[in-house]
């Protein structure tokens, strides 16, 4: 099967499937003015494929076959590093704005090959191996919905006022099973293919109904796609020069009781594997993850630098010292994502995963640096991010000369370039794009206390508590 292009991308997506926005069920996402900007925004994916420039790295020729890098299970540290590579590239491309059609989904698929090939009955491995050469070979756009509701965030799936509120099996056939709930901000759905489902949590004993995963088409019957409208607004291009072009959709995905064939069924009634299921996925997509937030951390930086000097403040103290944190934060997390490539652990059948410790140091060093970064931007900037002129000012002869002449920065620098950075800047952190990437920047890809918690968990012991007690000892001799 040869790749996908752009336009065969965005056709297969008018499939009849079951999407709402703003209350209103929409009849092709890909004509509509909101939903439109996303599927263009994803179709970057297949242009990469194509393009002279990128063809080398979105793309792997083996034995025969030709399918997207993103397919490519890591066997080493060099398929990590090339995959991040890939994401980065994309989300450049994305000008600060991950694609994740395919990002997100592999990483499920990479995580289930790895659990269900530990599993006793083969029958669970074999049907992912043969999702995945189907996804792989048909070029497929991918999500996962992973997050439950979750409504009392202390109970447990099984001690929910409503045991909906975690997605669970209601019903068994002898041809497959049918489930019922609902998981929430899943990305990227509207304009897929294929969902992916997994469990959110470890389950008890008792939560044998809970520890479901499958996959299904976008398409099935009782799929439904309740889309969130947040950054729906006018975005006019000089204002907005991210946010009018580029696009990401969340959805609630609702089972409305979806009957799901055997063959899609990668696990089911496992309590055990439930939790290694939910957490090996968390380990590949938290490195997907950080490889997506290289670009929009080194835009940080140089719209810092940029704007420092426009405002000619570039030779004080204070703010060589932020531009000078700004670089040891994105350095720091390019670093982190490199090593936890480098320092890759062993999965099953061969494959690796990126290691959870630096893995996890990674996101938690992003997350919790994101709001000073974003902080130290906006002051060196300054509060015309949010009282600047319009881009009618620009064009109307009446208001035109007065920005001209009042808005201009340090000697040599105009007011039309001045504010175009303005704008970037107030795009990047001060608009609803701005909003979007600091939440996503904590909850996304797990928050804020699950990385810490994964940190503790995964530190072997190197060794120092030993040394300690060594030197204790000398001492008290
Ligand atoms: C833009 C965006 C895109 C996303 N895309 C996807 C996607 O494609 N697929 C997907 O599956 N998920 C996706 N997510 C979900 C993301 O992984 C979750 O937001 C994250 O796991 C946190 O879950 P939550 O938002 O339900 O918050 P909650 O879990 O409700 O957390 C809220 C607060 O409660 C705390 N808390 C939660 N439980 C407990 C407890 N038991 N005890 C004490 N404190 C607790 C948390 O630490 C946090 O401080 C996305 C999220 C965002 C924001």
């Amino acid at each position: 099967m040869p790749l996908r292009t752009p336009d065969e991308y965005i056709a297969s997506l008018r499939d009849d499937r079951e999407v709402w926005f703003r209350g209103e069920r929409i009849s092709d996402v890909t004509a509509h003015p909101v939903m439109g900007k996303a599927v263009k925004h994803a179709a970057i994916d297949y242009e990469m494929a194509e393009s002279a420039a990128y063809r080398d790295l979105a793309v792997v020729s083996e034995g025969g076959q030709t399918y997207s890098r993103y397919y490519k299970i890591p066997a080493n540290a060099e398929d990590l590093l090339l995959r991040s590579r890939l994401i980065e590239a994309a989300t450049a491309e994305g000008d600060t704005l991950v694609v994740l059609i395919k990002e997100i989904g592999t990483d499920a698929l990479f995580a289930l090959l790895a659990v269900t090939a530990q599993m006793d009955d083969p029958v669970y491995h074999q049907r992912v191996r043969m999702f995945y050469e189907y996804c792989r070979d048909n070029d497929l756009a991918l999500a996962t919905a992973q997050t439950d509701v979750k409504g009392d965030r202390v109970k447990r799936p099984a001690d929910q006022a409503d045991p909906d509120l975690y997605l669970r099996v209601v019903a068994r056939r002898e041809d497959g099973v049918v489930v019922r709930g609902a998981k929430i901000h899943t990305s990227v759905t509207p304009n897929v293919n294929e969902v992916i489902v997994l469990p959110t949590r470890a389950m008890s004993e008792r939560e044998a109904d809970w520890s479901i995963a499958f996959a299904l088409p976008v398409n099935t019957p009782g799929v439904k796609l309740l889309t969130s409208p947040f950054g729906d607004g006018d975005v006019r291009p000089g204002e907005r020069p991210i946010s009018a072009r580029h696009k990401m959709m969340e959805t609630m995905t609702v089972f409305d009781d979806v009957f799901v064939p055997n063959d899609r069924i990668f696990l089911d009634g496992d309590t055990r594997r439930a939790g290694a299921l939910a957490l090996t996925f968390v380990e590949y997509h938290r490195f997907t993850a950080v490889s997506y937030k290289l670009p929009l951390v080194d835009a940080i930086v140089g719209a810092a630098a940029t704007i420092a000097d426009y405002n000619g403040i570039l030779g004080a103290t204070h703010v060589r010292e932020k531009l000078i944190s700004l670089i040891v934060y994105a350095e720091t997390l390019r670093a982190l994502t490199e090593k936890a490539a480098q320092r890759c652990v062993p999965k099953a059948t061969g494959q690796v995963a990126p290691d959870p410790l630096m893995v996890n140091m990674a996101k938690s060093h992003f997350a919790h640096g994101y709001h000073t970064a974003v902080q130290h931007l906006q002051e060196l900037a300054g509060g015309i991010l949010v009282t600047g002129p319009g881009d009618e000012d620009w064009t109307a002869p009446e208001t035109r000369p007065y920005l001209e002449k009042y808005l201009v920065g340090r000697n040599g620098v105009d007011a039309a370039q001045r504010m175009r950075m303005m704008n970037f800047i107030r795009d990047l952190t001060a608009s609803d794009y701005g909003a979007y990437q600091e939440v996503l920047a904590i909850h996304a890809e797990g928050s804020l206390e699950a990385e810490k918690l994964q940190i503790f968990r995964s530190y072997t012991d190197n060794g120092s508590a030993q040394r300690v007690m060594a030197l204790a000892r000398k001492m008290a001799t």
